[in-house]
């Protein structure tokens, strides 16, 4: 199968975690008989430094016309860089919002999982690191809270300010059925989160994503209200396998779920249009502090090329193959310098790669 990726090197460690990321690609490719067809485009920073601005109509095009796209990370240190002097339009993460848009991405997927080599970072009780865990929230992500009417008025010398929470069936319809398929290659679990005790738009939420279920008869549906997932989320997350919910919700709680794994540099992340196009990166930033010096962790960008082979090209098999190798370089006792401890070997970004490149042949 012929695979056309346009790679977003992007700035700060951006440019050293995807060309791991590609390597563990290619080794897949190898093994498998795939074609792997890559296109660099320049956003964010370095974007601006040549062209002055951070996403060009010509990058977009080249995006549009690949299958999927696999970012780093974009942007720099916020208090010195010279980018964040310019307006905000013309920022890095400008770019970030743009692509998003033009893409039309409305779902995006973080999964939270707890390796088992990895449990001494989770900040929950050990009787509850130890059980593990393996969700993934799927979080609606161009509606809602966010994108509603807003305005701030005075009235009889008193400031209000109105934000407005709108969905309608259509889009809580398209995220549902996204939401549905992918619990079909996981746990087929899905628990649709929302606050239908108080919010009409929750209430609608239910109903459609009640509909949704009945296509899916072989996945279970359950309902959770959002405070109640919050506490679950920390006292139980064993028993999640697909958290589906709205956008202000889906910010809030898949913060949650990645702190409670407790390694930045282990999160992939990816955001689905309606076709099966999709933008995959890691859910951490551009790390300044620790670029180009070979420090920066790898996984959550290979685990991003994981999702895309399963969610772009339902290439299952190797994505099974690299998320295995994942997990047997950390049972070897591999360890960069974010996840590191005790009794485990410290190597860099390009080793890390390596390894993982070893355990996929
Ligand atoms: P960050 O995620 O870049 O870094 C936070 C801390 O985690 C730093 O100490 C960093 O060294 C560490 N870290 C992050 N990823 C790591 C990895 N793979 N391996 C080892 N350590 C890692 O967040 P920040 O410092 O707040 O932001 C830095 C820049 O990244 C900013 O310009 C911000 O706007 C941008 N940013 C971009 C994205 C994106 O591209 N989607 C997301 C978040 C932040």
């Amino acid at each position: 199968m012929e695979l056309k990726i346009t790679c977003i090197p992007g700035d700060g460690i951006g440019p050293e975690i995807v060309a791991e990321a590609k390597k563990a690609l290619d080794a897949v490719a190898a093994k498998y008989g795939h074609n792997m067809k890559y296109t660099d485009i320049l956003m964010g920073g370095a974007s601006i430094d040549v062209h002055g601005v951070p996403l060009t109509d010509e990058a977009v095009e080249t995006a549009k016309s690949a299958d999927a796209v696999l970012m780093g990370s974009i942007g720099g240190d916020t208090t010195t860089s010279p980018w964040y002097k310019l307006p905000p339009n013309l920022r890095p993460e400008a770019g970030l919002l743009a692509i998003r848009k033009a893409l039309n991405l409305f779902a995006n997927l973080r999964p939270a999982v707890l390796y088992e080599e990895l449990a001494e970072a989770c900040p929950l009780k050990k009787e509850i690191s130890e059980a593990g865990f393996d969700m993934l929230i799927m979080r609606e992500l161009t509606g809602g809270l966010y994108f509603g009417e807003r305005k701030t008025v005075e009235e009889n010398g008193v400031k209000k300010a109105i934000d407005t929470l709108t969905y309608d069936e259509n889009e809580i319809r398209r995220i549902a059925v996204k939401g549905f398929d992918i619990a079909r290659k996981r746990r087929k679990k899905v628990t649709s989160v929302d606050k239908a005790n108080v919010l009409d738009s929750s209430r609608l939420w239910r109903a459609v994503v009640e509909e949704v279920a009945k296509e899916y008869p072989d996945v279970t549906l359950e309902h959770m209200l959002v405070d109640n997932c919050a506490m679950q989320l920390v006292k139980d997350p064993a028993q999640f396998d697909v958290i589906l919910t709205e956008n202000m919700f889906g910010d809030i709680l898949s913060d949650e779920a990645s702190m409670v794994t407790g390694s930045i540099g282990m999160l992939s992340s990816a955001s689905l249009n309606d076709t099966k196009f999709g933008l995959y990166e890691p859910s951490h930033g551009s790390a300044p502090d620790i670029a180009g010096k070979d420090l920066a962790n790898p996984i959550a960008t290979i685990l991003s090329a994981s999702m895309m082979l399963r969610y772009s090209f339902d290439l299952d098999k190797e994505a099974d193959a690299i998320d295995a190798a994942v997990k047997e370089v950390l049972k070897d006792g591999y360890r960069t310098g974010d996840i590191m401890s005790e009794g485990c070997e410290r190597v860099g970004c390009r080793k890390m790669g390596d390894l993982i490149v070893e355990r996929i042949r």
